[in-house]
């Protein structure tokens, strides 16, 4: 199945809890707007056309916001899904925005930072007429990054004549980006496993961790879990994972890849550990499992072979739809992407705030009120599963849905 099949699915199970009318459900579902342009640059020298999409999910709530991504495999099924899934994120976290994803077909492997830098000032050009600070926010997702930001508000600043600082987030902190960016995304998903440990009655100083995917997301979460004393015992990324029972040095993990090749963690060494397989690792006997790499990581075969009794979801989509009924029946707790890594654009959110009132906030105002928007909103996801009876996606989709049907049914929309 798709992302996009996914995504249907874990909303339908919650439209059917909330017994939503056939036309309401595809306002809700239906992007209010694709775009798709056209791209002129090379790859390894090699003259391109490339596709780039952005989708404008929903914008009852706010202005649409979500991530811009560059992989070969990005199309518009997949963006539509990703957008969708942020409007759910932004709903969710009560945060003042609707859904919107984007992203480039280009495989930046094999592209110089000058061919990356002429496809994002382009991709940013042929986007311009339908974004704005107000309107469209994007910011970085997968192989994107503060660079790339920096690049396309340059370019933007230039095109409209003013500043446009507040248009993208996850900008460098030298040029309006919030502290607390980079790590926010991680750090959410890894005090939402926390809390979640700490509510089925596991202790988490001394509890075992599986981070799978060490980039932006999988990295920090691993750090933050290595700080409150989890011990992390096994991570890995593309080119495969490493173990060690007493758990591995994250910290120097994070000094490898910052200068290893692609950042990988290909090549570490260190006392007590070993080589697994990706496989492997989501399979470990661990109490909490971070998936941060990519989605359908966690199929149906994986999902009947899991000992983790918490997934904290970091990446988008990572358990498929009939994994996740067979997870919710062994009875692990899942907390889902929309709750999991909502940390990043909560923190885009926080970084948006203070470029439109020209402060900055120090890391720990950042980091606290990060924690405290997870932890309540986890806490009402657990409320809902409760007197709901059904799954922690579900009651996420729940209280989510509620909201954006709200401001749809206030602006007559539906
Ligand atoms: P990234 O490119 O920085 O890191 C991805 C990591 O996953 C890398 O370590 C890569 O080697 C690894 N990986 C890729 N394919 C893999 C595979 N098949 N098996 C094992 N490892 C694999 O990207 P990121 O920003 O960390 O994003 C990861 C996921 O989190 C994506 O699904 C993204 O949409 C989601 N996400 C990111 C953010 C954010 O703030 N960056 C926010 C919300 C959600």
């Amino acid at each position: 199945m798709s992302l996009l099949d996914n995504v249907k699915v874990f909303f339908d199970q919650a439209a059917n809890k909330l017994s939503i009318d056939a036309h309401v459900r595809q306002m809700l579902e239906e992007p209010d707007r694709v775009i798709e342009v056209k791209i002129a640059g090379t790859e390894g020298g090699v003259p391109k056309v490339f596709k780039g999409y952005r989708v404008q999910h929903n914008n009852a709530r706010g202005p649409y916001k979500g991530g811009l991504r560059y992989h070969p495999t990005v199309e518009m099924d997949e963006v539509i899904a990703l957008a969708a899934l942020m409007t759910w994120k932004c709903s969710l976290l009560n945060i003042p925005y609707g859904g919107g994803k984007g992203g480039v077909s280009c495989d930046p492997t094999k592209m110089t930072k000058e061919e990356l830098e002429q496809v994002s000032r382009a991709f940013i050009r042929a986007l311009m007429p339908n974004i704005g600070p107000t309107v469209d926010i994007p910011a970085p997702d997968v192989n994107t990054d503060g660079q790339v930001m920096a690049w396309m508000v340059d370019e933007a600043t230039q095109i409209a004549g003013e500043s446009m600082l507040p248009l993208l987030t996850g900008k460098p902190v030298s040029m309006g980006g919030s502290l607390g960016r980079a790590e926010s995304t991680g750090y959410g998903v890894a005090i939402t496993g926390i809390e979640a440990l700490k509510k089925i009655g596991i202790e988490p100083k001394g509890a075992t961790a599986a981070v799978q995917g060490f980039g932006k997301v999988g990295s920090w979460a691993a750090e933050r879990l290595h700080k409150m004393g989890v011990k992390v015992v096994a991570v890995s990324d593309i080119s495969g994972g490493y173990y060690c029972k007493d758990g591995l040095d994250i910290p120097d993990l994070m000094k490898y890849t910052a200068t290893s090749k692609g950042h990988l963690i290909e090549g570490y060494s260190a006392p007590g550990i070993t080589k697994i397989t990706n496989e492997e690792l989501l399979t470990l006997d661990v109490d909490l499992l971070c998936p941060c790499a990519m989605e359908n990581q966690i199929d149906t075969e994986i999902a009947k072979r899991v000992r983790a009794k918490v997934i904290s979801e970091g990446a988008n989509g990572p358990v498929t739809a009939d994994a996740d009924a067979i997870l919710s029946e062994r009875g692990v707790v899942v907390i889902p992407d929309i709750l999991a890594n909502a940390g990043g654009v909560t923190v885009s959110y926080f970084e948006w705030v203070q470029n439109f009132q020209h402060i900055s906030w120090t890391f720990d105002e950042v980091i606290n009120k990060l924690d405290g928007m997870m932890i309540g909103c986890l806490n009402d996801v657990w409320e809902v599963a409760k007197s709901e009876k059904c799954s922690l996606r579900t009651a996420a989709f729940i209280l989510a849905i509620k909201r954006v049907v709200d401001a749809m049914k206030l602006t007559g929309r539906i």
